[in-house]
């Protein structure tokens, strides 16, 4: 298949991640806005869409399969089982679909559409919203290693994304997936911190995020083991060995593994 066959993507369902993944893929190069369409069964959803990606909306879920050889299904997951009827006649070989939708399995999709259909799940997470995702996807039906490489180039337009087991995948539920609003909390309990001891709120939450952000940086980029970057700010009787000491006490890094797993658990109960 061509770059060009292949950079014709369409959406079904244009909301809030559909539009995210649209702006991405444009902003990006991957492909241009003229090679991507949406169609939503809400119309102002549509317009919404198209105002904020420049790209095309369409009037039904078919002209979506007619005119793009990647479907990204980005409906609700308690809509689409009835995506699936409505699309299952139009799908070929020449599809590649992906599903977004939380908690869907490859066999969900596999055993309405067939075995034959070239079928990736991916789980992403809120911040693809801001191009700062943390993705994992699974490959089902016939889906290639070629297949794989477009899904992970497509989802690094708005963020980064490893392929896993499908296995896995309640696993990077309970981490990325639920892991923002562990992290939310935390910028919370920091400002709360900060306001504690005298700043004021505004600058406190500022602060307090800004020091979240830069400090993933400094582990995404230097590639550097968390513990040895914590290691290099302590000071021997210093602020920070106080610091981290009272969150050991509290338990922080219990609390944030019990919490993965909790979430994980939830995430195989509800699957
Ligand atoms: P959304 O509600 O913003 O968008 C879904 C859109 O689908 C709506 O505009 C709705 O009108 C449309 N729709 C409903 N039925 C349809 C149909 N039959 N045909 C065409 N369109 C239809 O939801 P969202 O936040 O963009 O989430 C989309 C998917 O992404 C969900 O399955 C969700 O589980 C998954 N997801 C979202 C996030 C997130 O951060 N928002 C994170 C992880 C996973």
């Amino acid at each position: 298949m061509t770059k060009q066959s292949l950079s014709k993507v369409g959406f079904i369902g244009a909301g809030r991640m559909a539009t995210a993944l649209a702006g991405g893929l444009i902003s990006s190069g991957f492909t241009t806005k003229d090679h991507v369409c949406a169609s939503d069964t809400y119309e102002a959803a549509s317009e919404k869409f198209a105002q904020e990606t420049g790209a095309r909306s369409v009037s039904s879920n078919q002209q979506v399969m007619e005119q793009a050889e990647i479907i990204i299904l980005s409906v609700k997951p308690q809509q689409i089982p009835d995506v699936l009827q409505e699309i299952k006649s139009s799908v070929t070989s020449q599809h590649l679909l992906i599903s977004i939708a939380a908690g869907c399995p490859l066999s969900l999709f596999l055993d309405t559409l067939g075995e034959f259909t070239r079928m990736i799940r991916v789980m992403p997470n809120t911040p693809c919203l801001v191009k700062q995702g943390a993705s994992a996807f699974a490959r089902g039906g016939q889906a290639s290693t070629e297949d794989a490489t477009l899904v992970e180039s497509l989802l690094s337009t708005v963020g980064i994304a490893f392929e896993v087991p499908e296995s896995q995948l309640d696993a990077v539920t309970g981490l990325s997936g639920s892991g923002p609003a562990y992290i939310y909390q935390v910028i919370e309990a920091l400002s709360d911190g900060g306001v504690r001891v005298g700043l004021p709120r505004q600058i406190a939450t500022q602060l307090a995020a800004q020091t979240v952000k830069g400090a993933a940086e400094m582990v995404l980029q230097t590639g550097e083991h968390p513990g040895t970057l914590k290691d290099a700010v302590t000071s021997p009787g210093g602020t920070t060995i106080a610091g981290i000491h009272a969150l050991e006490a509290g338990g922080l890094r219990n609390s944030l593994m019990n919490a993965v797993s909790a979430a994980t658990s939830r995430s195989i109960e509800l699957g």
